[in-house]
């Protein structure tokens, strides 16, 4: 019964798909992108079965059932975007899916041992370690969102966790059709859970897993993808190309002109829209890009790079460049650089780049103090005939109660209560909580510069207080603006420090360690504490000469050149490096560069903590 209900509405459905596709014009898919070309990553191997992309680096999972073969069936780890992959745990375990969220990477298995159970693994330290958590039967799908932890199974079903994977509910068991779970899709609005046995079969739950309700029209559409972007359900189908749900229970609009050829996955990032698409008569799959919400669509010209039929998944990493990752059951993972626009800027998401500055400028309610920023500097304090006094990096002295605010180190902005705000570059993010600042997090960016955030929200921090070495990705939310510590109104009290080490006690909190980025970026010339002079306890100072925030070169003033046999001796910000005469001669030609530390492979090989160095 079921298959000729579907076969008629898919003709149906064909005769108005035509009517509608009438006006647009014969094959605007098939245009082909300008951009640089797929490109196979260094993980070509036949049987990785799941991607998962992190702030840490991108994890890969083998699930091979050719055990004569020995395959490795564990984690496979990439630090550089794909081009080098080492192994990661969870050897012989056979993974068939990777989830994360924060610093928690979760992986499920199918092969079960005396020592291994099989189900849900679990690791804090970015793959070192792994722990098993949950039932002991071997797991298909994991998604997670907040602290709630969707587990499918082969044939136990759906599994559920409210706390990351520490309590354990079966949920839907007497489901006949949800033994075997072979897709799940989460997001805030809503849960879908796809059981297959003989039909696809789907349910959706809108409270978080409690309740569950059977979507029968998503087994019509034959579903194979979600994506919920601006209050719209997008649904990659088998016939109808995309179709967009209102009221995520019928068919709103229909996007996208494949020829009604089978939309196999969706993926969006910022604006740009991505749908793996199989031409049926080809039988070969192509990935489009759309930036207009699905109207149009431009090839990414996957065909020629890859030649294969099926998607797996695609994935991404924002950066510079950013990149989209296709996974493809049989070849591998492949890469392509990608670029993008952010479908809604966030705050500071784009500072450094701004275009207008009286956006940012207009926000502002308290300047930085260009001529006394020497707040919580203990041994000086600002001269008393000038207290209360502000210069900005206008060169304009202001006074109290303006938007003034005397030996301020750093900005204000004014700010919706709850605004997203981003990290400008990449980084290490720390949390840390004091009574006046309330909930704040640092990064460290791999210039030497430290940006610093204040009066967060508790919620929604993306390094929780005290956590320390949280990687984050330009873009990435690092928190909500809040109103904790000392404050009258929601606002966001923001810092740029660059800590000299080089002078003892003069860490974050030294005035020439607080920096103006807005001064420096402009062509304001002045800069009052590059001459300002003081002498203290611990001797005499000069302020800094600003330079122009991350755009600043590696100093490579401290060079002393090694000649007549001396050792070539340099000082690079906060490095000495220290070269013997011996390894002449000359010229030599340095790199100076950042390295994440290593996640040590499965073998004899440990990583040596606080330096990047694996000792073998
Ligand atoms: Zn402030």
């Amino acid at each position: 019964m079921q298959f000729i209900k579907k076969e008629q509405i898919k003709a149906f459905i064909k005769i108005i798909l035509s009517i509608t596709l009438l006006f647009s014009c014969k094959y605007p898919w098939k245009k082909v992108l300008a951009e640089t070309p797929w490109q196979p990553t260094n993980l070509t191997k036949e049987h990785i079965s799941s991607i998962e992309t992190t702030p840490y680096g991108i994890f890969a999972g083998e699930f091979s059932t050719k055990y004569w073969e020995l395959p490795f069936n564990g984690i496979y780890f990439s630090s550089d975007k794909g081009m080098n992959w080492v192994k990661s745990g969870l050897k012989y375990r056979g993974v068939t899916d990777i989830a994360h969220t924060k610093d928690i990477v979760f992986a499920t298995t199918y092969y079960s041992t005396t020592q291994y159970p099989a189900g849900l693994y679990k690791s804090t330290n970015w793959g070192k370690d792994w722990s098993h958590v949950g039932p002991d039967t071997p797991a298909s799908k994991v998604e997670v969102l907040g602290d709630t932890v969707l587990l499918g199974t082969y044939n136990q079903g759906l599994w559920i966790s409210n706390d990351l994977g520490k309590s354990w509910k079966r949920i839907l068991e007497g489901e006949e059709r949800m033994q075997y779970i072979d897709k799940i899709f989460m997001d805030e609005a809503i849960i879908f859970v796809r059981g297959h046995n003989e039909y696809r079969n789907f349910l959706s739950s809108k409270d978080n897993g409690i309740t569950w309700e059977r979507e029968e029209w998503l087994e019509i559409l034959d579903a194979f993808d979600f994506w919920v972007y601006d209050n719209l359900l997008y649904i990659a189908t088998d016939y109808l190309n995309i179709v967009v749900s209102k009221d995520f229970k019928t068919i709103y609009r229909l996007v996208g002109n494949f020829d009604s050829n089978p939309v196999h996955s969706l993926y969006r990032i910022g604006v740009n829209f991505y749908a793996g698409v199989l031409n049926e008569a080809s039988n070969v799959l192509d990935i489009y890009k759309s930036t207009d919400q699905g109207i149009n669509w431009e090839s990414t010209n996957l065909t020629e790079a890859v030649n294969t039929d099926s998607l797996e998944d695609i994935q991404s990493i924002t950066g510079v460049p950013s990149y989209i990752f296709g996974l493809f059951p049989g070849k591998g993972v492949y890469r392509k650089e990608i670029s993008f626009k952010r479908d809604k800027e966030p705050f500071l998401g784009n500072l450094w780049k701004n275009q207008k500055p009286n956006d940012i400028l207009n926000k502002i309610t308290s300047f930085f103090d260009h001529e006394y920023p020497l707040l919580g500097y203990g041994f000086y304090s600002e001269p008393s005939e000038y207290t209360s006094s502000t210069v900005n990096f206008l060169g304009q002295k202001g006074k109290e109660p303006e938007i003034y605010y005397s030996s301020h180190n750093g900005y204000d902005f004014a700010l919706p209560y709850g605004t997203e705000l981003t990290a400008p570059y990449d980084g290490i993010a720390k949390g840390v909580y004091c009574p006046a600042c309330g909930n704040t997090i640092l990064i460290k960016h791999p210039n030497g510069y430290m940006t610093v955030y204040m009066h967060l929200q508790k919620e929604n921090l993306i390094a929780q207080m005290w956590e320390d070495n949280i990687p984050v990705n330009e873009g990435d939310v690092i928190g909500k603006v809040g109103m904790t510590g000392n404050t009258t109104g929601p606002h966001l009290h923001f810092e740029v420090r660059k800590p000299d080490y080089t002078i003892p006690g003069w860490g974050t909190g030294h005035p020439s360690g607080l920096t103006d980025p807005f001064g420096w970026q402009n062509d304001f010339k002045y800069d009052p504490w590059a001459f300002f002079k003081w002498e203290d306890g611990l001797g005499r100072h000069t302020g800094k000469a600003s330079k122009y925030l991350w755009k600043e070169e590696t100093n490579l003033s401290g060079i002393k050149k090694a000649f007549n046999g001396n050792p070539l001796l340099m000082d690079l910000d906060n490095i000495n490096i220290q070269i013997p005469s011996t390894i002449y001669p000359l010229p030599l030609a340095f790199q100076i560069a950042y390295l994440t530390p290593p996640t040590p492979p499965e073998s004899t090989q440990k990583y040596v903590e606080g330096t990047a160095l694996s000792i073998v």
